[in-house]
């Protein structure tokens, strides 16, 4: 396969360089501007994202010297542990990270039978108004940088010490909506010299930006494009998600088609089951149509209530009988088991109310 290049990508604009997202090779030429050796480049690049140092004291074989330059022209992003909760139902965590900046973001710890999942957040809020969605209430305020993404998984692996084997872009924001740092985090990420987590285990959550989504094709990675389609006709699908109005289920398709194309990955469908919405026969008939030329895999997850909004899930019961019509029709589906319950468990919930708490 072809080598991707991040190069091109530039480095999020911070007033300091942002030595935690620079690559081996970005490293090498700042190491070089220090004159120090170039093996240092690839001990530094060790500390960060192998053996997580939490400040430039920690790397023990680095030369004081070079921890005064580095500690005066670079940043070394770290997040604050602000809250964390444990559900005592399934051992989810929920944790409240504050960034460099103070500004506040979610991230989520679940055990899985196939291993330990993180489900990280890719802006601070989100600019995308879907109607059932808490990170949207309070608007976007910025993107992440790629190693404010990184450090939600690294303080998580420091705090809790387990092991991290499956990585999703489903917390707060738009991922495609911060879509250079996006890359460059997923290639840091699995970046055999860093966690060298395998693409495949990465999946990014979309609400369907086409335009980015065909960018995302041609990336080269093997990572799981999940599409939060919702609605089956572009009526209903305008009714809940603003961004229907540019994009109809037609050109989603069609990207889709492309993605799944270009890197021989199949598509994921989420569908959040909201009662008297869009949990009708006919909504289980029009999503095993869209599901089936794409031979996509369909995520099925009860909406969680969120207080602002008024939405409900339907019963269990009916849950899973929208899930037989599915499977009847050939289609492979799974239900989300509802984690942490019991711990603010939405989307954006333990930020928002940490916000209106303190106003
Ligand atoms: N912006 C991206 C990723 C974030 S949301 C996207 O839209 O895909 C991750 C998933 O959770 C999306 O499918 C989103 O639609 C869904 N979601 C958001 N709020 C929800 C809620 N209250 N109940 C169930 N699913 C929700």
């Amino acid at each position: 396969m072809e080598e991707t290049n991040i190069k091109d990508r530039p480095l999020p604009e911070t007033e300091k360089p942002d030595l935690k997202s620079m690559t081996l090779a970005e490293l090498e030429e700042a190491v070089k501007a220090m004159s120090q050796p170039a093996f240092r480049a690839r001990q530094l690049y060790q500390w960060m994202h192998v053996r997580l140092a939490p400040d430039y004291g920690a790397m023990t074989n680095i030369p004081s010297v070079m921890k005064e330059k580095l500690e005066e022209n670079y940043s070394y992003t770290r997040v604050r542990m602000i809250d964390r909760q444990i559900s005592k139902l399934d051992g989810t965590q929920k944790f409240l990270f504050a960034m460099p900046d103070n500004s506040l973001v979610e991230s989520v710890f679940m055990k899985y039978k196939f291993g330990n999942s993180i489900c990280i957040s890719s802006q601070v809020g989100c600019r995308m108004g879907c109607r059932f969605c808490a990170s949207t209430l309070d608007g976007l305020i910025r993107s992440l940088t790629p190693s404010e993404m990184l450090e939600q998984i690294y303080e998580i692996r420091r705090v809790t010490g387990e092991k991290i084997s499956h990585v999703v872009v489903m917390g707060t924001g738009e991922p495609l909506d911060n879509y250079d740092n996006l890359v460059r985090f997923i290639h840091l990420l699995t970046d055999e010299n860093g966690m060298n987590l395998s693409q495949r285990n990465v999946t990014v959550s979309t609400c369907g930006i086409v335009p980015r989504m065909y960018d995302l094709a041609k990336e080269n990675l093997s990572i799981t494009l999940a599409l939060s389609l919702h609605a089956v006709t572009d009526e209903k699908r305008r009714e809940i998600m603003p961004i229907a109005e540019r994009y109809s289920i037609k050109e989603l398709m069609e990207a889709c088609a492309a993605y799944f194309r270009e890197t021989g990955r199949q598509v994921t469908f989420e569908y959040s089951l909201i009662r008297d919405v869009n949990d009708s026969a006919q909504d289980a008939a029009g999503l095993a149509a869209l599901a089936r030329p794409l031979r996509a895999h369909i995520n099925l997850i009860p909406v969680n209530p969120v207080r602002e909004r008024g939405y409900r899930h339907p019963e269990d019961e009916a849950v899973r009988a929208f899930k037989n019509k599915l499977e009847k029709r050939g289609i492979n589906v799974s239900i989300r088991r509802v984690m942490g319950r019991d711990i603010d468990g939405a989307c954006g919930q333990l930020r928002h109310r940490h916000l209106t708490d303190s106003q």
